[in-house]
């Protein structure tokens, strides 16, 4: 089964270092900070057997190529995106599968936020590695795609199971929730939600990961019911 930890890099992104307990064969999504990724491998052990990419953006890959480098693990990224991803090791799409150790993710195609934007989730351990697609309370803007794309890839996250754990790209939580409570001001589950967030940044932890059965409750753009709705969201939010 596969553990995850958040690595903070940059001013507010977070890489993931994934565990398979079975083999402790490691892991790390979307190293972009080449120091701080390196410190918690070494921490882990020093053995790095892959790179696993969301998407193109530079606070997501930049610091790929040094890792690669360093540790020889695999890079895996959407053959979609071949032409602005780093160098890649493995090409992945919808159904495809990822073998960490004993543990095996599933790859969702999740457009929205980019074109080519790819999610992981491994349902030994039950961990979601969605980059920017949702954000805790989120989602991610709509950089290059439609919002019936966006509805379809949020989609893909609902039918998951609720204890599953949510491993976003960014630590918009807090922000997020501001709007989140101006959208939906009646939902009590997101204000005990958003006071729990509060506390956790007040203590300066990570308020992710988050919970698919909270964002579920809590998660105005999860919630959203149909495309005209999230559209309507995003386009609200981008303005607040
Ligand atoms: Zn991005
Ligand atoms: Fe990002």
């Amino acid at each position: 089964m596969i553990t995850v930890t958040p690595i903070p890099i940059l001013s507010d992104n977070y890489a993931w270092l994934l565990r398979d307990e079975e083999s402790g064969c490691l892991a790390v999504v979307d190293p972009a900070d080449p120091a701080p990724v390196a410190a918690a491998i070494d921490a882990a052990g020093g053995k790095l057997d892959m790179i696993l990419l969301t998407h193109h953006h530079g606070d997501h890959v930049a610091g790929t190529d040094e890792i690669r480098a360093r540790y020889g693990a695999q890079v895996v990224g959407a053959r979609a995106d071949r032409h602005r991803l780093p160098k890649l090791d493995r090409e992945v799409w919808e159904g495809s599968e990822v073998d960490l150790g004993a543990s095996t993710a599933r790859v969702y195609e999740t457009p929205g936020h980019t074109r080519g934007h790819i999610s992981f989730y491994f349902p030994d351990g039950g961990v979601l590695l969605c980059g920017d697609t949702l954000f805790s309370l989120g989602c991610g803007r709509l950089l290059e795609g439609t919002a019936a794309e966006m509805f379809n890839s949020l989609m893909k996250f609902a039918a998951l199971p609720g204890a599953t754990l949510v491993c976003c790209g960014h630590e918009y939580t807090e922000s997020n929730a501001r709007f989140a409570l101006h959208a939906d001001p009646e939902n009590l589950d997101l204000h005990a939600y958003a006071e729990r967030v509060k506390e956790l940044r007040a203590m300066g932890l990570p308020t992710l990961p988050s919970k698919l059965s909270d964002e579920l409750e809590c998660n105005p753009f999860l919630r959203a019911g149909d495309v005209a709705t999230l559209a309507d969201l995003r386009a609200r939010k981008d303005k607040f």
